[in-house]
């Protein structure tokens, strides 16, 4: 029976503005990439969500059984000097909530490694577990909300609060980064303004979601570009129904790889 969205408890200290660990204030203190999914790894600043993600934790899945959860924040997936970064929405419950790792274990993450593996961006087209040995080649996953929200959906506030995490994530990235995927509206929407706080500038008025859609961010102090691409979700909905095919998402990874300066087969 699914479990019904919580009751936000009252406020952790964590989600206090002026508390060190939160998002605005222990983001920018990450030196590396590393460091970031570390301190990523341990937030508690939506209260609502931490409720969430602990409670499915607990509960698990009956297919799960067995399965001691991640039940924390996921932190981005892939090298710290990649050229292609894919933004999506937010872990699933039983998918990165669970196995602790961007995309692992859910359908959705089916899908995307299969096509990141069919165009040689990924070792292997499977991502079940942490420790099944899937290392991605100049590519990184990462997510505008790290924790997984009740109904897949997050709130406005849980969004802007994590954004913190995304926006350093871009900036310690840019040095390699020359290109990025977004996987559908929400991530759109959320990634726009980190990209801006990030060094790059967003036109106005905003590049609008589409699939398929591509545009040039110029860096604000003259650095290198970034290439941005909009794709559909890799969620169920859509790769059921057919309104994203594999060749679809294959076709548009493929294209911002070369953007990327990566060389992708097929
Ligand atoms: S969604 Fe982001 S900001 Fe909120 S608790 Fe999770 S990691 Fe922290």
């Amino acid at each position: 029976m699914p479990v019904p969205p919580p009751t936000p408890p009252p406020g952790a200290p964590e989600d206090r503005t002026d508390d060190p660990r939160h998002p605005a204030l222990a983001a920018p203190t990450a030196a590396s990439v590393p460091d970031l999914d570390g301190l990523v790894a341990d937030c508690r600043a939506c209260p609502r969500l931490v409720e969430w993600r602990e409670r499915v934790g607990r509960e698990g899945r009956r297919a799960y059984t067995g399965w001691d959860y991640w039940a924390r924040p996921v932190p981005g997936f892939g090298p710290e000097d990649a050229a292609l970064l894919l933004v999506g929405l937010a872990p699933a419950a039983h998918g990165g909530n669970r196995t602790g790792r961007m995309f692992t274990g859910d359908r959705s993450g089916d899908v995307l490694f299969a096509a990141l593996h069919d165009i040689g961006l990924a070792s292997q087209a499977e991502a079940v577990r942490p420790d099944d040995g899937l290392e991605l080649y100049g590519t990184r996953v990462t997510a505008p909300v790290h924790c997984a929200p009740p109904a897949n959906k997050p709130t406005p506030a849980e969004r802007d609060t994590c954004r913190s995490w995304l926006v350093r994530e871009l900036t310690l990235l840019r040095p390699t980064a020359r290109a990025l995927v977004v996987l559908g509206a929400f991530g759109w929407q959320a990634v726009l303004p980190a990209l801006a706080e990030a060094g790059w500038v967003v036109p106005r008025p905003r590049p609008v979601f589409a699939h398929g859609a591509r545009t040039v961010l110029a860096a604000a102090d003259g650095g290198p570009s970034l290439e941005l691409f909009g794709c559909y979700h890799v969620s169920q909905r859509n790769t059921f129904t057919g309104r994203l095919t594999p060749e679809m998402l294959r076709e548009v990874l493929r294209t911002a790889a070369r953007a990327a300066g990566l060389d992708p087969v097929h």
